[in-house]
C-alpha cells in the first residue's frame, strides 16, 4: 500500500509561528520596506543568487538609494553598477543583466515591468525562482519559488522526488493549493535556513517532527 502523501499544508501551518521568530526572507523584508515594485523585486532576487541574505539586503538597499527608478539604473554606467554590486557573486554578469533589464523596462514597458512571468523569464539571468518570487511578492500572484532551502526541506519530507528545482516547482504546484504557493518560499526558506538546516537539522525541536520521514538525514540535533 502506498504511503500517505506528506501533509504540506498542515506542516506550513505549524511552521508559520516558528519562523516568525527569525528574519524574513530578503525579498519579503524589502517589500515591507517599500521596495515592492516588480523591477525592485526582480533586481533584488538577481542580487540574491548565491549571495548571503545580509549582503542581498545591504546591496539592494544601497542600489535603490543610489538609483531609485529603472530609468536611474539604466542611466548608470555599467562599471558603476559593478562597483555597487561588488560584494555579490558574479558582479560583472549581474550588473550587465540588471542594466539590460532597466533599459528594457524604460524602453519597452514605459518604466513599469508587467506582472507577467513569461516577460520576466525572457530576461537573461532570470529563471523560475526569481520570476515566481517576484510575481508572488510584487504582484500577489500565486507562484511557487524554490530555492535551495525549499528544495531540501520538501525532499526530506518525501513530499517531492525531483532532480531539479524546476521539477520541484512543478511537483509542488500539483500538491499544494494555489492559495499557499507564496507561503512556500515565505515560510520554508527561513525554516530551512534556521531549523531544517543542511547540516544537523534541529529535528528534536522541529514542529513537524512527528510527520517527517527525514529522508536523507543521517545526523541531526
Ligand atoms: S524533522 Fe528534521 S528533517 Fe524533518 S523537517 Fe524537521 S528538522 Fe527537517
Amino acid at each position: 500500500m502506498a504511503a500517505d502523501p506528506f501533509p504540506v499544508v498542515l506542516a506550513l501551518e505549524r511552521i508559520a509561528p516558528v519562523v516568525a521568530a527569525y528574519p524574513k526572507p530578503a525579498m519579503f523584508q524589502l517589500a515591507d520596506e517599500g521596495f515592492r515594485s516588480v523591477f525592485e523585486q526582480l533586481v533584488a532576487c538577481m542580487i540574491s543568487i548565491r549571495t548571503r541574505e545580509e549582503v542581498t539586503l545591504r546591496l539592494s538597499r544601497g542600489l535603490f538609494a543610489t538609483a531609485p527608478t529603472p530609468a536611474a539604473v539604466a542611466a548608470m554606467p555599467i562599471e558603476r553598477l559593478e562597483t555597487v554590486l561588488a560584494q555579490t557573486t558574479f558582479p560583472e554578469r549581474k550588473a550587465r543583466q540588471i542594466h539590460d533589464i532597466a533599459v528594457a523596462t524604460v524602453e519597452r514597458f514605459d518604466g513599469v515591468l508587467p506582472c507577467d512571468g513569461a516577460t520576466l523569464q525572457s530576461f537573461n539571468g532570470v529563471g523560475p525562482k526569481c520570476a515566481n518570487l517576484t510575481l508572488g511578492v510584487a504582484c500577489g500572484i500565486p507562484a511557487v519559488s524554490v530555492d535551495v532551502h525549499v528544495d531540501r526541506v520538501v525532499h526530506r519530507w518525501g513530499a517531492v522526488a525531483a532532480t531539479t528545482p524546476e521539477q520541484t516547482t512543478i511537483a509542488l504546484e500539483r500538491i499544494v493549493p494555489r492559495e499557499r504557493w507564496i507561503d512556500i518560499n515565505r515560510l520554508l526558506m527561513p525554516f530551512g535556513r534556521y531549523v531544517c538546516t543542511a547540516a544537523l537539522p534541529k529535528c528534536s525541536t522541529c514542529p513537524v517532527n512527528d510527520l517527517c520521514p527525514r529522508i536523507g538525514v543521517t545526523r541531526h540535533r
